[in-house]
């Protein structure tokens, strides 16, 4: 179990999805995105591709892939349930079929398997709690509605409620979502200067994260990890089967790796593991889960040892 009371750091994790972050846009340079790629500097990274099949691109209503559309509910349930759309269910923004009741979020599982554990998340996409993509046991579950205000406004105000729980609460797991990169694709493509100034502003965000989470002290060992859903077509859009719209990335920063080191194919559902992993909850093989714990610097030893 995680340390404390004997003196060793307590053990944290801060995840924070960007939704339709486009790799290439993402690495093209410091300027666009200088918290990131002072994160990518310091840390691991990595893109694969969202799982695609043959065999059904002639399913009615494609663009099809073999699981699910490249949409943002399939992409964050694979995320926060470390499982393929067909564990989990969801193939689409319609939610349908989901099956959170046997695939529940990573919050939710740390907290059942360590009572008293303290799991939040904020977010600015409405149906990730309307929908129980994050469920109803999460500690502190609150959303911001970028589908009405805008994720601009929304996206600002998850930040400031993330830093002050990171200032004035004490969440040992914490989910943190960002809508304005995606709402900005959508409206005028991922190689537009509007999409540009969604992602340094939730770059921005992600320092003022970043520096709460600096600023609570040593005796805390915090892994923090950044994700996508889904890329975008060059002209906006995704729900199909290109590179572009498949293509996700995973930057892993923890105390001790190596600086530039690369991931091998992180995949959507090695986070939940891996956040499982951190907080030194073994996975339970009855659990189901589709992903594998992302290599850390410093192999977990006994506090017993
Ligand atoms: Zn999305």
């Amino acid at each position: 179990m995680p340390g404390g009371r004997d003196g060793t750091p307590r053990d944290k994790v801060l995840v924070v999805g960007m939704d339709g972050l486009r790799n290439d846009r993402l690495v093209r340079s410091a300027a666009h995105a200088p918290v990131l790629h002072g994160l990518l500097a310091r840390g691991a990274h990595g893109t694969s591709l969202l799982p695609y099949g043959e065999a059904d691109g002639q399913a009615e209503g494609g663009p099809w892939t073999s699981m699910a559309y490249t949409d943002s509910g399939p992409g964050w349930s694979s995320v926060l349930t470390g499982v393929w759309p067909d564990r989990h269910g969801v193939t689409g923004n319609d939610f349908a079929g989901a099956d959170y009741t046997r695939y529940p979020d990573f919050l939710s599982r740390a907290g059942a398997a360590r009572p008293g554990l303290r799991t939040a998340a904020v977010v600015s996409w409405p149906e990730l709690v309307h929908r129980g993509t994050l469920g109803p046991a999460v500690g502190r579950r609150v959303h911001h509605d970028g589908e009405t205000d805008g994720y601009a406004t929304a996206d600002d105000l998850v930040a400031r409620t993330a830093v002050r729980w990171l200032t004035e609460h004490d969440p040992d797991l914490l989910f943190v979502y960002f809508g304005g990169t995606d709402e900005a694709a959508h409206a005028t493509g991922p190689l537009s200067a509007a999409y540009d100034a969604a992602l340094l502003a939730q770059d921005a965000h992600l320092g003022r994260l970043l520096t709460a989470v600096d600023a609570r002290g040593s005796g805390e060992r915090w892994t923090v990890l950044v994700t996508t859903d889904h890329g975008h077509l060059d002209t906006g859009g995704h729900g199909g089967d290109t590179r572009a719209e498949r293509e996700v990335f995973v930057v892993l920063a923890e105390p001790g790796t190596p600086a530039g080191t690369r991931l091998d194919s992180p995949r959507l559902v090695d986070i939940a593991p891996t956040v499982l992993d951190r907080l030194g909850i073994p996975v339970d093989p009855d659990w189901g889960l589709a992903g594998r714990v992302l290599p850390s610097p410093t192999p977990p030893t006994s506090e017993w040892s």
